[in-house]
């Protein structure tokens, strides 16, 4: 997530592995303001931030799927743009993941962490999920259902 002044590039990419059942957590959402602010290191003009905002793309493989997050609305992104806000950003989203789990027993901790991402950030962010034991290997939007399970199906 950086600028190169040499190839006059920019990198905005982030990719982890949680080698475990799980989600992106909330920080995997706003992992890109680091980049975005890079603080102490020099600052994007304002073409390059809006290259930022269109391009940046933050993907988490975890046991089972592979999730692709990209901003939805920038607006709404920038908010996330301070550690304060993301600190709270990821409290409020372990309680959402709690409380799922408390309706909805024997849930997997990937449904109950996917179900709180997209109740409190689905208008923030997209979602892309592909599981990894398919041959297809094909990215779907996240959503919620009428109940508030998560699904990850084609677009109307
Ligand atoms: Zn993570």
């Amino acid at each position: 997530m950086s600028w190169s002044s040499a190839n006059n590039t920019l990198t905005v990419g982030f990719t982890h592995i949680h080698t475990f059942d799980s989600a992106p957590s909330a920080k995997d959402l706003f992992v890109g303001r680091i980049g975005f602010v890079n603080p102490g290191g020099p600052t994007m003009n304002t073409a390059q931030q809006q290259v930022f905002l269109e391009y940046f793309t933050s993907t988490v493989v975890t046991e089972n799927n592979t999730y692709v997050v990209t901003i939805k609305d920038q607006t709404k992104w920038l908010e996330y743009t301070t550690e304060a806000a993301v600190e709270q950003a990821q409290a409020k989203w372990l309680k959402a993941v709690d409380q799922y789990r408390e309706n909805n027993k024997g849930a997997l901790n990937s449904e109950a962490q996917e179900h709180a991402l997209i109740k409190l950030f689905g208008d923030v962010v997209n979602i892309y999920k592909a599981p990894r034991n398919h041959t297809g290997h094909e990215f779907q939007p996240l959503t919620l259902d009428s109940s508030g399970k998560p699904i990850a199906a084609p677009c109307d």
